[in-house]
């Protein structure tokens, strides 16, 4: 077991925090180095770092903000906290956790100025070139390492200029850290496996203030555990270290649109698409539905099914695997969709397939589908009836589902391979609903309401019983098991003892 002293006597952060003197934050600010920097609530820069990127949390305010650029300061920062009885919270791109997970009124740690990447070929034996189709894939090429402020759209360049790809997800924003720490789906995984199974070893900062680095042969354990058990449970990741992929050649892009009178049809091919490429690597797919708009008739007339993803084979191939998809429709969207079809460079494909969300307020409820809990044409139909009742919001992104194909490397780990234990997927769904900070407050009210009423509609009383950790929702009971599965006791032995006075902590933070 790590050796640690008691932490100081529990009291709320709010009353730590009136607890701690100027005197102290005067020795924090003086333990780090002249890279980072100590903010206080009355200064001009701690507004944008205070502030989270879902601002349904921005009522929480950190009592002081260290900007971290060095692993060093985070220990003292951390080291510091625990001496004067705070939570120290990390947060990595701008904040994206769906339930404000990483916003505290203690001692925030941004650690957006780590951001460095350093990339390490390793030419000859241990990678294995290989071609599909159009591109020509050199696997496992060599090792990226990034420092824990890295966001997505931090590495795509180095795929839009260098044919390198470590798979990330979706949004620019989100940092590679919460993402990785809780798996990372994207459009690529089915080929290369989770931004999580292509972690090789990451450096923890530990709650006494240890630096240790966790991989295959070194703290194996703790290792597992970065890898699914999501951020914040067993230390502050300092920097990453991936195993990258080089691209030559091009891969096949598709992104298709209805109108909801298709979503039966669309929604029940996606589904068997889904199913009968399960082991397909090279085919990747997010299908949803959504809508926008304040008035009701903007919400009808916005109201869409839609689907998009990439293939890593021939054009001919990707044509028949989407055949059944694109037959459906009006004469003019399968003429739009059919010339969506195209050979892209990578680079133009994660461009494409990127998607940034307005920075508003949002809330997510996730579900993992299985081959024996695909939605029937009974809850597509409940889905889509209840999508035309959306309240309504000024937050363009609107509200819907969508759903990430799984299958692939993901399923080919065994569920306890590392923390993350939904293997058997067929898709991660995630129902969302967005509102404008200008809308009123009955509208996030309303909001709220119809998201539960949407997520039941589709589900009923017995939603699945897996849900994506990293879509984390404050409001599921049973999310230990929703979260981690059978993985969950493993995880509380790695939490005690790494963090046995669970210094890490949040209302779903993994127990000791
Ligand atoms: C618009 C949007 C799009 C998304 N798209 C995808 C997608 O395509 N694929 C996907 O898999 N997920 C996606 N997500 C979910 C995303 O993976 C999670 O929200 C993820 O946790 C965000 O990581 P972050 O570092 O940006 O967020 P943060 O809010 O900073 O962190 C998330 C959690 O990890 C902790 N944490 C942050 N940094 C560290 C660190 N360095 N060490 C230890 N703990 C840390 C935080 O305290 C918090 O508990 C999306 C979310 C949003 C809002």
């Amino acid at each position: 077991m790590v050796g640690l002293q008691a932490p100081p006597a529990a009291a709320s952060p709010t009353e730590a925090a009136e607890r701690v003197g100027p005197r102290d934050w005067r020795r924090l600010a003086a333990a780090l180095s002249s890279r980072s920097t100590l903010y206080r609530p009355r200064d001009s820069n701690y507004p944008p770092l205070a502030l989270p990127f879902n601002h349904r949390y921005a009522g929480i305010h950190p009592a002081g903000i260290v900007a971290c650029a060095t692993t060093r300061d985070v220990c003292a920062a951390v080291r510091w906290a625990r001496a004067v009885g705070l939570p120290a919270v990390p947060r990595s791109g701008l904040g994206h956790n769906y339930a404000g997970y990483s916003s505290t009124t203690g001692l925030l740690l941004n650690m957006a100025r780590m951001k460095s990447i350093a990339v390490t070929p390793l030419p000859g034996a241990r990678s294995r070139t290989r071609t599909y189709g159009p591109i020509k894939v050199t696997h496992d090429a060599g090792t990226v390492t990034v420092g824990a402020g890295v966001t997505n759209g931090d590495l795509h360049p180095l795929l839009e200029n260098q044919g390198m790809f470590v798979p990330t997800g979706r949004c620019p924003t989100v940092g590679v850290a919460g993402l990785v720490l809780g798996g990372g789906i994207g459009f690529s995984d089915k080929m290369f496996g989770l931004t999580c199974d292509r972690l090789v070893s990451t450096t923890v900062v530990l709650a006494d203030g240890r630096v240790v680095e966790a991989s295959q042969d070194s703290h194996a354990d703790l290792f597992w555990a970065c890898r699914g058990g999501a951020g914040n449970n067993f230390g502050v990741n300092t920097s990453f270290t991936f195993q990258y992929e080089q691209f030559q050649g091009n891969v096949g892009f598709y992104q298709l649109r209805w109108s909801l009178d298709s979503v039966v049809p669309v929604m029940a091919a996606a589904q068997r698409i889904a199913v009968n490429t399960l082991d397909d690597k090279r085919f990747h797919l997010r299908v949803g539905i959504g809508t926008h708009g304040l008035a009701r008739d903007q919400i009808r007339a916005n109201a869409n099914v839609n689907a998009i993803g990439q293939f890593y084979g021939s054009l001919g191939e990707l044509h028949a695997i989407l055949a059944p998809l694109l037959a459906i429709g009006t004469a003019e969207e399968r003429a739009r969709n059919n010339e969506s079809v195209r050979e892209v460079t990578p680079g133009q494909a994660s461009v494409l397939l990127s998607a940034t969300t307005p920075v508003d307020q949002f809330a997510a409820k996730s579900a993992v589908l299985t081959s024996r809990t695909l939605l029937t044409d009974k809850q597509i139909g409940a889905a889509a009836e209840k999508l035309l009742e959306w309240p309504g919001s000024g937050n363009e992104d609107g509200a819907g589902f969508a759903m990430f194909a799984l299958g692939g490397e993901i399923n080919q780990a065994p569920p306890d391979a590392t923390a993350f234990v939904h293997r058997n997927a067929v898709f991660i769904f995630a129902a969302e609903t967005s509102w404008a900070d200008y809308d009123p407050p009955h509208v996030e009210t309303a909001n709220l309401r119809w998201h539960r009423e949407f997520y039941y509609d589709i589900f009923g009383n017995t939603p699945p019983e897996q849900s994506y950790q990293n879509f984390p929702d404050p409001t599921l009971k049973d999310w230990r098991r929703a979260y981690y599965g059978a993985n969950y006791d493993r995880l509380v032995r790695v939490k005690r003892k790494y963090d046995p006075t669970d210094f890490f902590s949040y209302p779903q933070g993994i127990g000791t």
